[in-house]
């Protein structure tokens, strides 16, 4: 018998047929004696939903008020879920992220959580009862509903994986596991049976969606098992381990990530003497602009030319700041670029590994793919390309790395 956290995310709860799976699956898992605290995310779409009423309301809703309306949609998926389990004979208890209680700080929209109170939790499971919490959300000390980040169901499961010292914490979804590289996209990507928390970090960071990038670190932190699987298909799906654990020899490469929706920002001219790259990403950060990909080159004349990459959505806001800055500076100009995407490799081994970037550039150029930027850290190379060639280099770079085939 064992303590299980399991998560359900939007696909998987879509419909009520599905909501009906997943209390079948949860009754399932009770029959076999486990202990079981579920969360749901919203209905696929719904949240999209909300987002998309508040913007034809107001332009930049305020961030409280985003949070009230977006933590409706997990509300009712934990109730319906609830009604689903009581109809098959399995007693269960639903909670909202403030019943719990999950703390958390007061960045709306992208809370952290502080601490968890498993006083309700425990009692229920102590009385047999199945908890079914809500996703995504939590309560600041002021009392007021929080969010997580978009995806932060991921992170609730892990969190309360890690306050219960659960004994494993189940991530479903409607892939099978972490494959090499989205599957929707290079349909002969391959599960990964084992992927590093390192490597799951960077590839979350570097685009890949199947798990929030702070259900990641939290996993890692807190040392909980976490394992990321199919609600509509049975299989080990993919496990998260440290690298100790993974008692292999590391492939070189164990995936590809990619982010659409990126802006290039080119600040043209700009003279090259201290604090310019202070002046010009100062009033950037101050935007709450999140910088990606920086780089600098330094002409003959003196100038330089910074480029970075942003989500496009903050684009134009970035553009105005930067029509200023370039006043300010004396700068030539500013260039916006709104059609660039991001590759990137990843894997532990590429520490003992030398040759990597000639080999992704190499089969980059083999496609006739321009590189516009390059960044490097020590187990992942990334890229910015024009947006248009991504899936070929995404396709091109899985087969040239040979990910399609089990080392
Ligand atoms: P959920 O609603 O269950 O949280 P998400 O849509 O957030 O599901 O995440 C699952 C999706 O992540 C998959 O459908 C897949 O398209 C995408 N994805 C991106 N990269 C990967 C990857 N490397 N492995 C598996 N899935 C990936
Ligand atoms: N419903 C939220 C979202 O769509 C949280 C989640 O699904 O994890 O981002
Ligand atoms: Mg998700």
């Amino acid at each position: 018998m064992a303590l299980v956290v399991q998560k359900y995310g939007g696909t998987s709860v879509g419909t009520i047929d599905r909501i009906r799976n997943v209390a079948t699956k949860v009754a399932g898992f009770r029959e076999q004696g486990h202990d079981l605290v579920v969360v749901v995310s919203a209905m696929s779409g719904v949240t999209n939903n909300l987002v998309s009423m508040a913007n034809e309301l107001q332009k930049e809703p305020s961030p409280r008020e985003m949070d009230v309306l977006l933590s409706t949609g997990e509300q009712t998926t934990i109730s319906l879920l609830c009604m689903a389990l009581e109809n098959i004979g399995v007693s269960a208890r639903s909670y909202t992220g403030g019943q719990v209680k999950i703390l958390t700080d007061s960045a709306y929209t992208k809370a952290r959580i502080v601490n968890i109170e498993d006083s309700h939790i425990r009692e229920d499971l102590k009385q047999g009862r199945v908890v079914v919490v809500a996703g995504f959300q939590g309560m600041d000390e002021g009392g007021n509903i929080t969010t997580l980040g978009r995806g932060g169901s991921d992170t609730t499961a892990v969190a309360l994986a890690a306050a219960l010292k659960a004994d494993e914490c189940q991530i479903y979804t409607d892939v099978d596991g972490v494959y090499t590289t989205d599957p929707r996209v290079v349909p002969e990507a391959r599960r990964l049976d084992r992927i590093t928390f390192e490597e799951m970090l960077e590839m979350a960071s570097l685009g890949a969606k199947v798990l929030q990038i702070r259900s990641v670190e939290f996993a890692g932190k807190y040392n909980v098992p976490l394992r990321v699987l199919s609600s509509f298909d049975d299989g080990p799906g993919t496990l998260i381990v440290s690298e100790e654990e993974s008692m292999m020899e590391n492939p070189i490469i164990s995936g590809i990530a990619f982010k659409r929706d990126e802006s290039k920002l080119s600040v043209i001219g700009v003279p090259d003497v201290p604090g310019m790259a202070y002046k010009v990403f100062g009033p950037i950060s101050d935007a709450n602009i999140e910088v990606d990909v920086i780089v600098q080159n330094v002409g003959e004349d003196k100038t330089n030319d910074i480029s970075f990459t942003i989500q496009r959505k903050d684009s134009e806001k970035a553009a105005r700041i930067l029509e200023k800055v370039v006043k300010e500076l004396g700068a030539e100009g500013v260039e916006v670029d709104n059609h660039v995407a991001k590759v990137s490799l990843v894997g532990v081994g590429m520490r003992s590994h030398a040759g990597i970037a000639s080999r992704m550039f190499g089969a980059l150029a083999a496609e006739s793919i321009n590189i516009q930027l390059i960044t490097t850290s020590e187990i992942k190379i990334s890229v910015v390309i024009e947006e248009k060639y991504l899936e070929l280099a995404v396709r091109a770079l899985h087969t040239a790395f040979g990910l399609k085939d089990a080392p």
